[in-house]
């Protein structure tokens, strides 16, 4: 029986951490690919609001948020 051959799957602090990688995206924790459609806020475009159509906005440091129904944007060029 041969052993499971182990390399860095991740690193954390500088510490390369050792594991099996999946093999198959299923193995995974999560798909990207699944997780769908993400509305975000786009600065300088036409802005519609998911919830309510309208467009505008009361603008943020983080999110947009819709004026008319507080519907909660994203900014687009926001990455936390
Ligand atoms: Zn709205």
């Amino acid at each position: 029986m041969s052993r499971p051959r182990l390399r860095v799957v991740a690193v954390l602090g500088g510490v390369p951490i050792l594991g099996q990688a999946p093999r198959r995206l299923s193995d995974m924790p999560h798909d990207p690919a699944q997780r769908g459609c993400i509305p975000v806020y786009r600065d300088g475009e036409p802005n519609h609001c998911p919830g309510c159509g309208r467009t505008h906005w009361h603008i943020g440091r983080l999110t947009a948020e819709c004026a008319f129904c507080a519907t909660a944007l994203p900014l687009e060029h926001v990455h936390v």
